[in-house]
Order: structure tokens, then C-alpha cells, then sequence
């Protein structure tokens, strides 16, 4: 690890003033990234920035049918939250199939979702449930959030303060998953949102999260895991890797969606 200042502001004013003062510094959140980054010297920021002291993004509320979760809100606060239990259950149960207990513990929303991790769970959720994320400059819809393997359309310092979900009729989130690590081979969230039918399929898209135009077309048909039967997932923008060929994860693609939808109705 190269040495670099370490700043933990009370506020995201003072974060913002910070990012101003240091334009190359980076954020810090749960660390379960950036600090192995560093520890490898792939980063060398001459600060980091850590969002750890600022308690406004610990928190998690409803707000009428809006679940609103701030970006600091760690994976194991998601998935214990009566508040996100009974308005998403899904959301509940996909945080706490983060992982393990250690990252669950430290791990945010917040970094999950800036760092669009192509085998995450989070962006799924988010792109499915058509979330906004919402920052100390904008709000982002999530259809125009995602940008690409581990990118998205955040600027240089723009921090993520909460994430706000809209209520659906129905969700579910199955994933078929690597055993060591939890990451997602293929995940699959569905949602019934009452304003149509959405599916994100996360671990298996060559440019990240994605829609998957072929399901959301079967299940607004029926929304039902029969409705998946001989659907076909090209392989185009599919990748494979040493746990799973690209044949075999788009194989499996609507198979996991299958087992959303069961579990959603
Ligand atoms: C062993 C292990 C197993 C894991 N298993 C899974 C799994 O099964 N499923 C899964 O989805 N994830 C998994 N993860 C990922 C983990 O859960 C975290 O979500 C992820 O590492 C990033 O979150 P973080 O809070 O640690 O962010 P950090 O590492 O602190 O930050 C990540 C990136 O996001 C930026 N950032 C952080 N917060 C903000 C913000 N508020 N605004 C703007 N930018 C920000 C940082 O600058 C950095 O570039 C695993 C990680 C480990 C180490």
C-alpha cells in the first residue's frame, strides 16, 4: 500500500470540499474493494476520503411508496431492516445472500452500486426495480446509471448519498452463485413493478448489469416461471470465465429468472 492522507468529514458538504481540495483523492465506504486495491498499489490517490463519519447516510426509511436507503446503509442493515423487509422483501434477502457475515457487516449500498461490480448483486436490484440513485449533485433513473463493466455515469467526485426504490407489486431475486466468494454467476431480479415487468440479470453480462429484453417479453405475457420455458438468451454480450463458459451462463439465464419469478408469485 502506498501512504496517501486520510480525511473523515462529518458531512457531505464538508466531503464535496474535501474532493475539491484533493481532486484525485478517493471515497471510501465499506473498503471491501478500495482497500484491496490499494493493498495491491492498483490505486495510488494521494487521499482517500472516507464517507464513514457522516451518520445522515446510515439510514434507512419509507417514504410513502418510495423505500429510501442511504448510501452508507451496510449490507447486513438492509437485510435486517423491518422497514425493507415489508416493503421489498427481495431487496432483504439479496442483501443478506451477500457474501459472508464480515462483509455483510462493513460492505455498503452505497460502494456496491459505484463500483457496478459485473458479478454484484446490488445493480441487479436496482435496474429491475428501476431505482434512482440519488447524489449530492442529481438524480440518476437507473436505466441511464449503468454504464459498462465496473462504470457508471457518476463524475469525477460525485458522491451517492441514497439510493430510492419504488415499491413493487412483486420482486424476487435468485442467483446462482460462486461458493467461495457469493458473487453472482447469473442472477436474476424480477419485478412485477405494477407499471410492467422488469428483469436485471447480473454475473454473466459482458458489459455488466443488463434488461433482458427476451424475459421481460415472456413475462409480460404471464408473469410466471412456465412463461420462461424455451426462452433463448443469446450469447453475444455474455461472458465466461474460468467458473462458467458464456454458453453455459446464458444456458442458465433463464433457468435463474424461472426460479425468481416461482419465487415472486
Ligand atoms: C470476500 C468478498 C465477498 C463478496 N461477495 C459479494 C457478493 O456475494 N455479492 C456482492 O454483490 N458483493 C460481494 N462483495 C462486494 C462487497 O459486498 C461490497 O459491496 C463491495 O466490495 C463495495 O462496497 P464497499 O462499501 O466495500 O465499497 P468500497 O470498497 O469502500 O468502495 C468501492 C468503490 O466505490 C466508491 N464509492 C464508495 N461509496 C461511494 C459513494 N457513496 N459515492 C460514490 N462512490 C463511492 C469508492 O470510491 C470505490 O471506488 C464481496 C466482497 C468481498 C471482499
Amino acid at each position: 500500500m502506498y501512504s496517501f492522507d486520510y480525511h473523515r468529514p462529518g458531512s457531505v458538504a464538508d466531503v464535496a470540499k474535501a474532493l475539491l481540495a484533493n481532486p484525485e483523492a478517493r471515497l471510501l465506504a465499506g473498503g471491501q474493494t478500495l482497500i484491496p486495491t490499494l493493498k495491491q498499489r492498483l490505486a495510488q490517490p494521494a487521499a482517500v476520503i472516507d464517507l464513514g463519519g457522516i451518520a445522515d447516510l446510515k439510514m434507512i426509511k419509507r417514504d410513502g411508496a418510495t423505500l429510501v436507503i442511504g448510501a452508507m446503509a451496510t449490507h447486513d442493515m438492509v437485510a435486517r431492516s423491518a422497514d425493507v423487509k415489508a416493503a421489498i422483501p427481495a431487496l432483504a434477502a439479496l442483501a443478506g445472500g451477500i457474501g459472508d457475515p464480515q462483509v455483510r457487516n462493513v460492505g455498503t449500498i452505497g460502494g456496491s452500486v459505484a463500483n457496478n461490480d459485473p458479478a454484484a448483486d446490488y445493480p441487479a436490484a436496482v435496474l429491475a426495480l428501476g431505482a434512482t440513485v440519488v447524489t449530492n449533485k442529481r438524480q440518476i433513473v437507473a436505466d441511464q446509471f449503468f454504464a459498462g463493466m465496473f462504470s457508471t455515469v457518476l463524475d469525477a467526485g460525485e458522491i451517492i448519498t441514497a439510493l430510492h426504490f419504488p415499491v413493487p407489486k412483486k420482486a424476487a431475486y435468485a442467483k446462482f452463485e460462486q461458493r467461495a466468494s457469493r458473487y453472482a454467476l447469473v442472477g436474476a431480479f424480477v419485478a412485477d413493478t405494477g407499471a410492467g415487468v422488469r428483469c436485471a440479470i447480473t454475473g454473466c453480462g459482458a458489459g455488466g448489469v443488463f434488461r433482458s429484453a427476451e424475459i421481460e417479453a415472456a413475462l409480460a405475457k404471464m408473469f410466471a416461471a412456465d412463461a420462461l420455458k424455451g426462452v433463448k438468451i443469446s450469447v453475444a454480450n455474455i461472458m465466461g470465465d474460468i467458473h462458467g463458459s458464456a454458453e453455459y451462463r446464458a444456458a442458465m439465464v433463464p433457468v435463474i429468472a424461472a426460479r425468481a419469478v416461482a419465487m415472486a408469485v
